[in-house]
């Protein structure tokens, strides 16, 4: 398949298109742009019981409502984009539910769900497709043939792309043999993308990839970095480990980054283990040490987006009458 894709929406092409001189402007400028907070979390926190395979992957089928809400609650508190639910809807994911024969379904109701958020606000909001590598039931011994992963990806990658995102958000990002597959299937696809990268501190204070504790940061980012990315972002990364991954990636990448860690996995039954006040306070020091993109992972809610909007807000798209 061509990484041209005729059927994408015009709209979204000069979304796409408006998003990269966007990126530009931060880059040249200090501004800030915020991407939402945590997606699969929040289902959690609101009630949907999540997949034991494919964590929060069928919520455009099961819970299309809260789906939709929680985008549009993610753009009210002032995110500049919103990540689509399709971290965990590959169709190798998607198979060990019995799903599989909807994939097509799953992912177009997953993205016409962030866009009827957005046009429900009204405001240039961009709308990420997430892509992870994330195995059947979180079990990295039951990931299929390299062929059908890799076809998997780029099926994947070109749903999201024909069915109107801006961009990809390659997430959790953490190895070396599974996510070069997935940064090539985004790659084609012409759209621009983003690279998050996922770690955490192992032995002797190393960074290494969040479940790969054997992989450092540094040969992950080596072998992922020239697939071309607009931007790399360290996401799903414990708040301590935010600062120097963003060091790491700055010694090997002059251009945009950006940072969105994960502070839980939305339990209702556990408290917020870091206020929203707090975590605005602690994205002070991403952005001294370069990140542009700030948000949340797991864990985090549109309070606190709205924090991070409310110190860091007024730099971002903005209202506009897009959508209206
Ligand atoms: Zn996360």
């Amino acid at each position: 398949m061509s990484g041209q894709l005729p059927t994408r929406p015009a709209i979204s092409a000069n979304l796409g298109q408006f998003l990269m001189a966007r990126w530009q402007d931060i880059l040249a400028g200090n501004g800030t742009l915020l991407v939402d907070g945590g997606t699969g979390s929040e289902l959690r926190r609101r009630g949907m019981a999540l997949d034991a395979a494919a964590w929060s992957g069928l919520a455009s089928l099961t819970h299309y409502e809260l789906l939709r809400t929680i985008h549009a609650d993610y753009i009210a508190a002032g995110a500049d984009v919103v990540t689509t639910n399709t971290f965990a809807t590959t169709r190798f994911v998607l198979a060990a539910t019995g799903h599989d024969a909807e994939f097509a379904t799953i992912n177009a109701r997953a993205v016409a769900a962030a866009r009827e958020a957005r046009e429900a606000r009204g405001r240039e909001v961009a709308i990420a497709g997430s892509i992870s590598c994330l195995p059947p039931r979180f079990d990295v011994h039951a990931y299929p043939h390299e062929r059908a992963e890799s076809a998997a990806y780029f099926e994947l990658a070109e749903t999201l792309a024909e069915a109107g995102v801006d961009c990809l958000a390659l997430e959790m990002m953490q190895e070396t043999r599974h996510a070069p597959l997935a940064c090539e299937a985004a790659r084609r696809t012409g759209l621009p993308f983003w690279i998050g990268v996922s770690c955490r501190s192992g032995a002797g204070g190393a960074l290494v990839g969040f479940d790969f504790p054997l992989v450092p940061l540094t040969t992950c980012l080596d072998a992922l970095l020239p697939f071309g990315p607009a931007a790399v972002a360290v996401m799903h990364t414990p708040i301590a480990t935010i600062e120097p991954a963003l060091h790491t990636i700055r010694a090997r990448w002059a251009g945009i980054m950006g940072a969105y860690p994960e502070i839980g996995d939305g339990d209702p039954a556990t408290p917020l283990s870091v206020s929203p006040i707090d975590f605005a306070t602690d994205a002070e020091t991403w952005r001294a040490a370069g990140a542009r993109i700030l948000g949340g992972c797991c864990g985090t809610t549109p309070d606190h987006v709205r924090a991070l909007a409310a110190r860091y807000g007024g730099n971002g798209i903005g209202p506009t009458s897009f959508g209206t």
